[in-house]
């Protein structure tokens, strides 16, 4: 069901359950990262933004975004509901702002960090991303 047709009390119920993570997306990455050997620390809310994975003897932090809420670039990620388009714009505006903004703050104090995509968890695309993963993990 596109969001759009939820009501205001499922939308925010539904938008509160993905921002604040298990959305299936990051468990994909985390049982990839985990199977690659690696423990991590989930949603350090000390960081800015609470990056999903967070290795901190590595200095390293994983972000995955959901493609509709955080405006990929992918098809996903440029569709917008049909109804009430200024308040979507205007969320999704919000939403990539503060995106940006966290990522800065994090790489300024000194974490390196690799933003992984939704459409990018999927099956078919799993085995290029534990590669990335381990590119990442590895550097
Ligand atoms: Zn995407």
């Amino acid at each position: 069901m596109p969001p759009d047709q939820f009501s205001p009390v499922e939308r925010s119920r539904v938008m509160r359950a993905v921002r604040s993570g298990d959305t299936s997306p990051e468990l994909a990455v985390r049982r990839l990262v985990h199977a690659l050997g690696y423990r991590f620390r989930l949603h350090r809310r000390d960081l800015p933004g609470q990056p999903d994975l967070v290795f901190p003897r590595l200095g390293k932090a994983i972000q995955v975004h959901g493609c509709f809420w955080h405006r990929h670039a992918c098809e996903a990620g440029q569709s917008t509901p049909a109804s009430r388009m200024e308040y979507w714009e205007a969320k999704f505006t919000r939403n990539v702002e503060r995106d940006r903004h966290n990522l800065r703050k994090l790489r300024r104090l000194g974490w390196s960090v690799l933003v992984v995509w939704e459409c990018q968890t999927r099956a078919a695309k799993r085995e290029a991303l534990r590669a990335r993963l381990l590119r990442f993990l590895e550097a």
